[in-house]
This record gives C-alpha cells, sequence and structure tokens, in this order.
C-alpha cells in the first residue's frame, strides 16, 4: 500500500505556480495587475531575453511597507479581499497567489517604499522556492511605489522552460498583455523596453477623448481615423465598442480587446459574438479592430473560474451577445448615415494618380478580401483599377452566406419620425440629380455629395431583402406561366440539378427537360422579371465553385447573392430621378449598404468641406 503524505510547501507552491505563472507574459501580467492595484500612474516595464533572464517592473503606486513585505510573498496573502466576500471584487488581483507563484519559480528582487513610510524603503531577495520564515527585509533605496525585479524564470522547472515558444513569440504575448492594460487603464502610462521593442503610451486626457487616443495609439492611425464608436445598453449591462468599420481589417485577431467591468480579458463567448456581428460584412479570414468595454453589476459576473482571471463567468451570456451583436450591426447598417467608406484623401490619391480607376480606399477595401471573377465585369464595366486580382472565383462571395448561421438578432435602423415630411436633401443619400455613366448616382445632401454605384447598391439591397425573406417565412417564388427552358451542356445540367433542393428554397424552381436542357417554372418574387436564360447561365457558371458537400444553408446564400447580383439594376440602366431616389431610400434602410455583396462601397461620400480641399480653398 502506498503512503499518503502531505506535499511539502514548496511542492503546493510549485504545483500552484503551474497554473497562474505559464509563461514570461503570465509573470508580467501579475505584476503589472499589482501595480495597477496599488493604484499606480506610471508603470515601467523592462524585458530582457524574452523574459527568461529579467521581468522588471517599477511602479509608483501606494507600495508595501517593511513589516508587509514577506507576507506579499506568501501564498494566499492579499490586502484586496476584505469582507468575505468573491462577489464584489473591484481590484485586478484578489486571490493572493501572484507573487507566491512567482517565487516559487523564479528569483524574484521586491523594493518598495510604502506611502508614508517613517523608517525608508526596504527590500527582499528570495531566491526560487526558498522558504520565506527566515526571511527579513533589509534597508533600500527607493523612490515611492515598488519595484520588483524576477530573474532566471524557471531554471528550476526545466520542464517548463522547455515548453516555451521562441523569443518572438513570447514578447509578442508580453507585448499583448501591455496593450490590454493599457486600453483598460488609459489614465495610467506606460514605458516598456521589451528585449529591442520600445513601447510608450502616455498619460491622456479622462474619458472618452482620452480612450479614443490610447486606441489610437495601440490600434493604428487608420483604425482612430475610421473608427465606429457605440454606445448601448441593454437591461443593466452596458457596452461602449470601438470598432474598425468593415472595410478595415487585419490577418488575425491580435487587435481585439474585452473589456468587463475594467478587467481585460479575452473570452470566447465575446469572440464569437464578434465573428457573427461582422460575419456578413468580412471575409472569415480576416479580422476586425475592435475594444469592447463592457460593464454589468459585479454579482452577473464571475472572475474567480480561471487562475489567472483570464476567463469569467456571465450570468447572462445571451443577452450580452445579443447586445454586441445587434449594436454593431446596427452601426455598420447606419454606414448610410455616418460610414463614410471613403475619405477625401483617397479621392486626392487618386487625382493624383489617374492610371488608377479606382480610388485608394477602395482598394484598401479589398485588402485580403477575395474578389469575385469579374473579368467580363470588370471589361463591360470599366472597373479596370482590379482587374488583375479578379481571377477569384464568383462565389467567393460565401461571406455572404454565413448570414445563416442562427446568430440573427433583428437588425433596426433607425429612422427619423418625420422623414417623409422633410426634402429629400435631409436623408442621409440625399436627393438625386443626375446620373452619370449610365451607373453613378449623384445625390445632394445637406452636407455634400453622395455618389452611387447604383448597381453595387442595388444588389445588397437585392440580398438583404432576400435573405430576410428566407430567414422569415421563405421565398416568395414567382411562377413563370410557361416554363422557360435552357438549353445548356448535359454536365452543366446535371451540376445545376444536383443543387436543386437548394435552388427550390432560395426561390427557383428548376427541373430537368431532356438530356441537355433545363425548365425553369418559377424566380424569386424580387427579381422581379429576370433574364431567365442568363441567370441560369450566372448560375451555372458560379455553381461550378460550390461544394456539393456544404451545407444546404450556404449552397442557398451562395444562390441567392448570385441571384441578387444578376437581378440587380445593372449598370447601364438608365434611372430617371424618381428611380433613384428611390434606391437611395431603400439603401438607407437596408442593413449593410455601405458595401455591396463583394465587400465594395456602394457609395462615397464627399463632404462640403472635402470638395473644398480638393480645389484647395481649405
Ligand atoms: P493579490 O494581487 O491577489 O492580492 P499577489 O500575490 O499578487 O496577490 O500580491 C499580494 C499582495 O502584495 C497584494 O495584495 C498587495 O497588498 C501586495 N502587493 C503586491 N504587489 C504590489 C505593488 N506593486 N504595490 C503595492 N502592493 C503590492
Ligand atoms: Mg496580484
Amino acid at each position: 500500500m502506498p503512503n499518503i503524505r502531505h506535499l511539502t510547501d514548496q511542492e503546493i507552491n510549485q504545483i500552484a505556480a503551474g497554473e497562474v505563472i505559464e509563461r514570461p507574459a503570465s509573470v508580467l501580467k501579475e505584476l503589472v495587475e499589482n501595480a495597477i492595484d496599488a493604484g499606480a500612474s506610471h508603470i515601467d516595464i523592462e524585458i530582457k531575453g524574452a523574459g527568461r533572464s529579467l521581468i522588471d517592473i517599477t511602479d509608483d503606486g501606494h507600495g508595501i511597507a517593511k513589516d508587509q513585505l514577506v507576507s506579499a510573498l506568501s501564498r494566499h496573502a492579499t490586502s484586496k479581499l476584505s469582507k468575505y466576500d468573491l462577489i464584489d471584487i473591484a481590484t485586478l488581483g484578489f486571490r493572493g497567489e501572484g507573487l507566491a507563484s512567482i517565487t516559487a519559480v523564479a528569483d524574484i528582487n521586491i523594493a518598495s517604499l510604502a506611502k508614508d513610510s517613517q523608517d525608508g524603503a526596504w527590500c527582499l531577495q528570495v531566491k526560487a522556492g526558498q522558504a520565506l520564515q527566515k526571511l527579513s527585509p533589509e534597508p533600500d533605496h527607493q523612490p515611492q511605489g515598488t519595484r520588483i525585479q524576477v530573474k532566471n524564470l524557471f531554471e528550476n522547472v526545466p520542464a517548463r522552460r522547455k515548453f516555451l515558444k521562441t523569443d518572438r513569440t513570447e514578447n509578442t504575448a508580453c507585448v499583448d498583455i501591455i496593450r490590454r492594460v493599457a486600453l483598460a487603464f488609459p489614465h495610467i502610462s506606460f514605458t516598456a523596453q521589451i528585449d529591442d521593442k520600445k513601447i510608450d503610451y502616455p498619460k491622456v486626457l479622462d474619458g472618452e477623448p482620452g480612450r479614443l487616443d490610447r486606441l489610437a495609439r495601440i490600434m493604428g492611425a487608420e483604425f482612430g481615423r475610421s473608427v465606429l464608436t457605440i454606445h448601448a445598453e441593454r437591461e443593466d449591462v452596458k457596452l461602449s465598442a470601438y470598432v474598425s468599420p468593415p472595410t478595415v481589417h487585419r490577418g488575425n485577431g491580435a487587435l481585439q480587446f474585452f473589456f468587463v467591468n475594467g478587467r481585460p480579458l479575452r473570452d470566447k463567448m465575446l469572440v464569437s459574438a464578434i465573428r457573427a456581428a461582422y460575419m456578413d460584412v468580412l471575409t472569415k479570414d480576416r479580422h476586425a479592430l475592435v475594444a469592447l468595454y463592457l460593464t454589468m453589476p459585479n454579482e452577473d459576473v464571475d472572475v474567480n473560474v480561471h487562475p489567472t482571471k483570464a476567463e469569467v463567468r456571465f450570468s447572462k451570456p445571451q443577452l450580452i451577445r445579443g447586445l454586441i451583436i445587434s449594436s454593431l450591426r446596427a452601426a455598420f447598417a447606419k454606414g448610410a448615415d455616418g460610414i463614410s467608406p471613403i475619405s477625401v484623401s483617397a479621392v486626392e490619391a487618386n487625382l493624383k494618380n489617374s492610371s488608377t480607376s479606382y480610388p485608394s480606399a477602395f482598394q484598401s477595401a479589398y485588402t485580403g478580401q477575395s474578389i469575385p471573377s469579374r473579368s467580363s465585369y470588370t471589361q463591360r464595366y470599366n472597373y479596370s483599377g482590379v482587374s488583375e486580382s479578379s481571377q477569384a472565383p464568383l462565389m467567393d462571395l460565401a461571406p455572404q452566406a454565413r448570414a445563416y448561421m442562427p446568430t440573427t438578432e433583428p437588425i433596426t435602423v433607425e429612422q427619423s419620425e418625420h422623414k417623409q415630411d422633410v426634402e429629400a436633401e435631409y436623408f442621409p443619400l440625399g436627393a438625386a440629380k443626375a446620373q452619370l455613366l449610365e451607373n453613378y448616382i449623384i445625390a445632394q445632401t445637406q452636407e455634400g455629395v453622395v455618389i452611387v454605384d447604383q448597381h453595387a447598391a442595388h444588389e445588397r439591397i437585392v440580398y438583404e431583402k432576400l435573405k430576410a425573406q428566407y430567414s422569415e417565412a421563405g421565398i416568395s417564388a414567382q411562377k413563370i406561366l410557361i416554363p422557360v427552358i435552357v438549353t445548356l451542356l448535359e454536365e452543366e445540367c446535371d451540376q445545376l440539378i444536383s443543387y436543386q433542393e437548394s435552388l427550390a428554397k432560395a426561390g427557383l424552381d428548376i427541373e430537368r427537360f431532356g438530356p441537355d436542357a433545363i425548365a425553369v417554372n418559377a424566380t424569386p418574387a424580387l427579381l422581379g422579371t429576370p433574364d431567365v436564360d442568363k441567370l441560369i447561365r450566372k448560375l451555372v457558371e458560379t455553381s461550378g465553385d460550390w461544394q456539393p458537400d456544404e451545407a444546404l444553408e450556404k449552397i442557398i446564400t451562395y444562390a441567392l447573392a448570385t441571384m441578387a447580383c444578376h437581378g440587380s439594376v445593372r449598370s447601364g440602366r438608365r434611372l430617371g430621378v424618381n428611380d433613384m431616389n428611390a434606391l437611395l431610400r431603400d439603401m438607407e434602410v437596408t442593413p449593410n449598404a455601405s458595401q455591396c455583396n463583394h465587400g465594395r462601397p456602394t457609395y462615397v461620400k464627399l463632404s462640403l468641406s472635402d470638395i473644398e480641399k480638393l480645389f484647395e480653398r481649405r
């Protein structure tokens, strides 16, 4: 029989440290959190050897008194949990195991001058795993605050050390920690030297302007210029979100930050809510830039479910998810009002560089997004600026397909009550004045001029309507009195018929008509009286890229997207003023109206001041 024995303190500490201290960034996180809890206004960080040799943090907080130094390093010793109350936690730390865990796996040097100290500063030096009982502080020199140096991390736990990643990866993790706390606490200034990388986040103003300043510093100037600010509230959950418009994105999610009651964290539910919010306007492989700040009563969020507090448990996850998705989507949809998909600088750049016919902001809207095959489209409509990248299959429209994941909340686009009464110019997209080149509607608004790509705009409108119909009562199809027979190659017929069921759900009723023909019995009513022959040929062309084993829903959205594109007011069609105004009004109430199904902007807004800038009047 094996004997049961009690673990030694040292063993207990090392086991517990395994949970809290996984890598250098975890040390950094614990130390920075302590500095913040101590009321620091400036925090200085130095990291050497990717944190293996040194993690050195100095703060100007309230410090630690001489007689508290040993306790600070002891396990389950904290000054932050005053009552028997694990619910109402206002500090970042509370478990009293940060410093103890670090001491178990690294050498630590802690020096502090406590506020109002009568006997100066004191320090303690502890070797990894050393027992604390016999330690006593020694006098030190140190301005008010605390400096903690952590050296030789994991030297006594070779197994851990082996699991560390490359210096670069470990340093990136450290930078990420600093960014997160810097976004959570803009009133604190940070300086850091992480091997070769320097970081400087100066103090900013209080309130939203300061937050936006800090955001721009961390997320970049482009984000700063284009950020959508959202404030929303549901029950007692408040959301402040600062997010990129769908035209600004990155290849990874590193610039997505979440804060709950001021606490930075990364939570799967929140990440997935963001994904869902952008689903319809961003391809899957791109990531929005996001900082979400949620506040809710402390009893609605349990921060004590994870040793490093990286995860939390919400008591109302669905409410929070819904709040995020609907308010972000409303903000994108409101594009007609706020988001200008293109700025004057892009127009200027374009004027200077007339060899491209596409303003640079349009191209940036493309970055990383797959571009539908428009070789014919390109030539016909002369979108020459993007022709070189037009080889991708049309069915890269797939992001739209994801609209069908069952997350959708109804989207409400706010409309002013007296909309009918005001002149067209008071509408966000203004009053149509002219149609140019048979595709561009020029409208005058209160603030300037709007140029609309009528085909792109109509495509979005039709697509959104089809989707709405589909998710409500199903697409209403319109029977064709005498079925239209479309002759195709035999294998084309096979291909299309294999999607018969999906197409029927998308409002297109087809059946085989002999070996090399398809009979079309009904088309989606929304398309009016489409050119059936062309529509079918388009579907044959695009369905070649569909994956037959893909979910029905997905295929349906592909089909809807193709039909929307085909069924839209093509460029080249002349529109009267009433038609144009109707299109503008339609756009204003259509979700995601500022991009077409392919993610291209549907309109450009030039404010009077933009125009004046172009003519150098400003
Ligand atoms: P916790 O943060 O959960 O309380 P720690 O082990 O991280 O546990 O810290 C233990 C205690 O040491 C804290 O409660 C605090 O009183 C003190 N302490 C740690 N770091 C600092 C610091 N930088 N400034 C002032 N006090 C600190
Ligand atoms: Mg702590």
